[in-house]
């Protein structure tokens, strides 16, 4: 990528966007609706829209490494609070990958410094499923596993949280986890069972 180009780049799009619609940026100005928020992995190979075909407006999107929702983080917690109760999104996904350099990195033995903190989320995950991770044999098949664990673990930090279990209950949010399969291409759908782990997890996290 040559960043001498990003600005031309640029000039380009907004001459392609006004070809296809010339109040294209004039109702995109006026304000954001999104159905979905998305909370996904700060990878360059994992776009959030354009791997699922969303134009601008339609996806609120949040990033980060290993794509963790974490109840100390202050930005993620702040952007599910802002998407579910302000802009009262329907639907909230936790999106992980395979072959993400995260949730290797929490695999292996090595001090890495202010990564550290964060890493030990995903070994916290791990620790959770030991007994089932362990008895994997193939180090990829494992490592594909605890992607999809990981993500599962998210989506119950998310039903953890007071914003999602009020939208629940007042307007029927729903929370989804998804990996890409980045040698593929494929986007899957984990089929999380968000009614059972809400109503599984209930007794102690219930917040009102
Ligand atoms: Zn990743």
């Amino acid at each position: 990528m040559d960043l001498n180009n990003v600005f031309k780049n640029n000039k380009k799009w907004i001459k392609n966007k006004l070809a296809i619609d010339s109040n294209y940026f004039e109702e995109l100005g006026k304000g954001q609706n999104p159905e979905l928020l998305y909370i996904g992995c700060s990878d360059s190979r994992v776009t959030a829209e354009e791997l699922m075909g969303a134009q601008p407006g339609e996806v609120f999107v949040h990033r980060n490494i290993a794509n963790m929702v974490s109840g100390i983080d202050l930005n993620a917690m702040s952007v599910v609070e802002y998407a579910v109760t302000h802009l009262k999104v329907n639907h909230v996904v936790v999106c992980g990958h395979y072959a993400c350099g995260g949730v290797k990195a929490a695999m292996q033995s090595a001090d890495l410094g202010l990564l550290n903190p964060w890493l030990r989320y995903i070994r916290d995950v791990y620790r959770l499923h030991k007994d089932e991770l362990n008895k994997i044999e193939d180090d990829n098949e494992r490592y594909d596993r605890l992607v999809d664990l990981n993500v599962q673990e998210q989506c119950v930090n998310l039903i953890k949280t007071a914003a999602v279990q009020k939208a629940y209950r007042d307007r029927g949010l729903k929370v989804h986890g998804w990996v890409f399969d980045i040698k593929t291409g494929n986007l899957i759908d984990l089929k999380i069972d968000f009614e059972h782990i809400l109503a599984d997890i209930m007794e102690i996290y219930h917040l009102d």
